[in-house]
């Protein structure tokens, strides 16, 4: 495990980057690189991994089962999210077994609430905690909430235990710093970034090619990826979930967990990207 870990509220800790599997194993294809390509991230030090039941329907799960086969369980950190709609009492406990199987595994690590959807937040907490008693997840958390959402959440019966919440964070998108992210700190519940890369530049045009991303890039002998990384963890309580379909990506992505930015470098990064001075709505892909 790397030495760069982020603490969870009940004192586990998790490597501050992670993998992510969004349109992964969606190509027979592309399978054998995308297996290779979760087993390199994994040894070298990316053990946690984030899948959806949503991500192809689970053939992104389906595929992280394959990849992790061989490894040992103990030393990774599965992540899954359900669907809004199978977030009810009807549904919850089915749709946790489906993504368990698909997976390989007995227990998940994390299982968050995807986004925000018509079933009450206290019936899904109230499942959430049947599905740890019954040793089906070891903790829950949310996915998409924001400041509002996260007070309701704390309101409601259990609310409290919540572990992570994801959200979309990367430097061209910082508007969670100005409220969100104070908020989570002062809850000791740490923020799981998605889109660390802005989508390898697709949400952010350009990000991956900004002067000044290759100017703190070039300083480092890093490259800009690893610069976007190193942004979003340098506070020491978020997580970065970037995803990668060739190993040399993800042994990239890896690399940016020994990356310290400097003071300079921050100041920077922030003269381009400049941190809000106003509330934000929460931006969501
Ligand atoms: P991302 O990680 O920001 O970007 C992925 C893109 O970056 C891919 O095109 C990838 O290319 C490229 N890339 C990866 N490593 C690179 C490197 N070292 N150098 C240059 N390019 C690199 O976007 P994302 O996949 O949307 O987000 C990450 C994960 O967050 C998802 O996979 C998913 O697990 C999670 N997520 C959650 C939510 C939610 O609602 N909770 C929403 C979106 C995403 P290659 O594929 O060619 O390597």
């Amino acid at each position: 495990m790397t030495n760069r870990t982020v603490a969870l509220p009940d004192g586990t800790h998790i490597p501050a980057i992670g993998q992510g599997t969004w349109y992964m194993g969606d190509d027979p294809a592309r399978r054998a690189t995308e297996v290779e390509t979760l087993r390199t991230g994994a040894a070298c030090g990316m053990t946690l991994i984030d899948t959806a039941e949503m991500y192809g329907e689970g053939a992104a799960e389906t595929l992280v089962g394959a990849a992790i086969a061989p490894l040992e369980r103990d030393e990774l950190f599965l992540v899954s999210k359900v669907y809004p709609h199978n977030a009810g009492r009807d549904r919850i406990f089915d749709s946790c077994r489906t993504s368990l199987d698909r997976l390989g595994v007995e227990t998940l690590d994390l299982y968050l609430l995807h986004w925000r959807g018509d079933v009450p937040l206290a019936e899904t907490v109230a499942c959430k905690e049947q599905l740890q008693a019954d040793g089906l997840i070891r903790r829950w958390g949310v996915s998409n909430f924001d400041v509002a959402d996260m007070e309701e959440l704390m309101a409601v019966p259990g609310g409290d235990a919540c572990a992570v919440n994801q959200v979309l964070y990367h430097l061209g998108s910082r508007g969670i710093e100005f409220d969100l992210l104070p908020w989570q700190d002062a809850h000791g519940i740490p923020v799981m970034a998605y889109c660390p890369l802005a989508q390898g530049g697709r949400l952010s045009a350009g990000l991956l090619r900004d002067e000044a991303v290759a100017a703190v890039a070039s300083r480092h002998d890093a490259t800009p990826a690893q610069v976007l990384l190193a942004f979003v963890i340098r506070s020491g309580t978020v997580v970065a979930i970037p995803k990668a379909s060739t190993p040399a990506h993800a042994r990239d992505n890896a690399a940016a967990l020994e990356l310290r930015l400097t003071d300079d470098d921050l100041a920077l990064l922030d003269q381009r990207f400049p941190a809000p001075d106003r509330k934000m709505p929460l931006d969501m892909e």
